[in-house]
C-alpha cells in the first residue's frame, strides 16, 4: 500500500512503521524530529537513528480546536483529538495518541490517516 507521508523526514520506514531521530556523538542527546544540531550541546556531528516503536504514555491531552498553522483542518473539519508524549526511553515523542489513554500505558507506533490519504503516525496501546 503506498502513503503519501505528512513528512518523509520523520520515518525511517514505514512497514513496519519506524520514527527517524537523530544521535549526537559528542553528548549521546537522541533528538525528534531529528536535528541537524544537537539540542543539547549544539554539536553538529549527529546521524540518523531508528527510534525505538515502543514506549509509555508520558503525558496526554485531548485537542479541541484546531491547532495554528502549519496544522492544516482535514478537509471535513476539524475533528477533536488525542494529543501527548511518549517516553521511548532516549526521547520524548510528542505523538497523535489513538485513545483511550491513561499516563503510563504501553503504547506502540502506528501509521494514522490523518486526511484523505495524507499518512501521519500515532501511539496506540498496546493490549495485554
Ligand atoms: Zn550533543
Amino acid at each position: 500500500m503506498a502513503h503519501v507521508l505528512v513528512e518523509d523526514g520523520l520515518f525511517a520506514g514505514t512497514d513496519p512503521p519506524v520514527l527517524a531521530g537523530s544521535r549526537c556523538s559528542s553528548c549521546a542527546t537522541v533528538a525528534f524530529p531529528a536535528a541537524s544540531r544537537c539540542p543539547g550541546c549544539a554539536g553538529t556531528v549527529v546521524s540518523r537513528v531508528p527510534l525505538p516503536t515502543r514506549g509509555t504514555v508520558w503525558t496526554w491531552t485531548d485537542q479541541r480546536f484546531a491547532p495554528r498553522p502549519p496544522y492544516h483542518s482535514p478537509v471535513d473539519g476539524f475533528e477533536p483529538f488525542v494529543v501527548g508524549y511518549v517516553d521511548l526511553g532516549p526521547v520524548l515523542v510528542e505523538s497523535r495518541l489513538i485513545g483511550p489513554v491513561s499516563i503510563g500505558d504501553e503504547v506502540d507506533l502506528r501509521l494514522l490517516d490523518l486526511d484523505h490519504g495524507i499518512t501521519g503516525f500515532g501511539f496506540g496501546r498496546v493490549e495485554p
